[in-house]
């Protein structure tokens, strides 16, 4: 499993919080440090790569040339014999025919995942998007027409101002696309973004609880007429086109992250490389980095954050014994409160559990010293 991080952006998005640097410059150097890094590292994922995932950042914004370049540096230090996804994360703007055409030839990207996030331009305007609600319906059939067969979409709700029936018009508008999954997140406004500004200014009123829980109520029962199942609280898809490599993170298997703030995980270690591109470049393929070494606690912990928020919920046979005996008694209020479904295999969160999915994986944690 690997990841590569393209921390580029046109401009920046108002919602946005991840690391991401706003230019038009040469992109050049940093490709040519990533795959420096991709052979340096290269030992860290000595099996078969199952699924690659090009995140950004704005990983449509390199050129073709770029991403030749990086895909042949993969080709060179990985086993490639049982790849089975490919994904590039793509704003609409940059998917001309010209430019899916290079995808396609490279025989190497089979999945893409495009940020729509509203077919409404105000929508696209309110948060500093750069494309327009025709460039995403456009960017779509052209994906589709040059031979792409899994495509993802991302949607937002929960929008100032975003009425429930112009959220369902969205997902009306996805139905109608050759699209096999969507990711549809609610807006949280985080510390640090424009948004949290324009809030905390009064320029904007974010959506009330309320309206956010309709919107996402509206996203599931669209999603059992279209024909798409819930696998995790904020990801559907039509049936055999779950995301592998999005579903591997969920389930903690080890992988490898290359590129300015990327994270690896060993199974036993996190580490992430420094949040700044000049200083990653400028260390050719050994950036900066800090580790964490996971205690069993943290393990743990993490396994609970992450198995809640999908269908499946917690696999017992994947939590530690000690730790066992702390979930099952604390879970039992869930269980009793209809939230939790107790099967003799799994804890599986209802679909109501779903929503408060973070919640209990708080009150479910395990205290440090253990
Ligand atoms: S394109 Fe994506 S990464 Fe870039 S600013 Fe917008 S949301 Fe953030």
């Amino acid at each position: 499993m690997l990841y590569l991080h393209i921390p580029f952006c046109h401009r920046k998005c108002t919602y946005c919080a991840f690391y991401s640097a706003v230019t038009s410059g040469s992109k050049q150097p940093y490709v040519d440090a990533l795959c420096r890094e991709l052979e340096l590292r290269r030992a860290e994922q000595p099996h078969p790569l199952r699924t690659v995932y090009f995140g950004g950042g704005t990983p449509s914004l390199l050129s073709l040339d770029q991403l030749r370049q990086l895909v042949d540096t993969i080709a060179r230090c990985f086993d490639l014999s049982q790849l089975q996804e490919v994904t590039l994360e793509a704003n609409p703007e940059d998917l001309t025919p010209v430019f899916l055409q290079g995808l396609i030839g490279m025989h190497f990207f089979n999945r893409l995942s495009i940020g729509v996030q509203s077919f409404f331009d105000d929508d696209l305007h309110l948060l500093n998007r750069r494309h327009s609600a025709q460039q995403s319906l456009q960017a779509v059939q052209a994906a589709a027409e040059a031979g792409f067969g899994n495509i993802s979409l991302d949607l937002i709700y929960g929008l100032p101002g975003q009425t429930l029936a112009r959220w369902q018009a969205n997902l009306a508008q996805l139905s109608a696309l050759p699209v096999s999954h969507l990711s549809a997140y609610a807006l949280t406004v985080e510390e640090g973004t424009i948004l949290h500004r324009q809030v905390a200014q009064g320029r904007l009123l974010p959506a009330d609880e309320e309206t956010v829980l309709a919107h996402y109520q509206a996203l599931l029962q669209w999603a059992s007429q279209a024909g798409f199942e819930q696998y995790e609280i904020s990801n559907f898809c039509r049936p055999g086109c779950r995301s592998r490599h999005n579903s591997r993170y969920w389930d903690r298997t080890p992988y490898l992250g290359v590129g300015a703030a990327a994270h690896s995980f060993s199974g036993c270690c996190r580490r992430w490389n420094v949040a700044d591109v000049g200083q990653y470049v400028a260390a050719v393929g050994n950036p900066p980095h800090e580790e964490e070494l996971l205690t069993p606690t943290d393990a743990y912990n993490e396994l609970v954050m992450t198995s809640l928020r999908t269908v499946e919920g917690i696999a017992r046979e994947r939590v530690e014994p000690p730790f066992l005996d702390h979930l099952s008694r604390a879970i039992a209020r869930f269980v009793a409160a209809g939230l939790i479904q107790e099967t003799p295999t799994h804890f599986r969160p209802t679909p109501a559990g779903l929503l408060q999915a973070d919640g209990m994986a708080a009150d479910l944690m395990a205290p440090p010293s253990r």
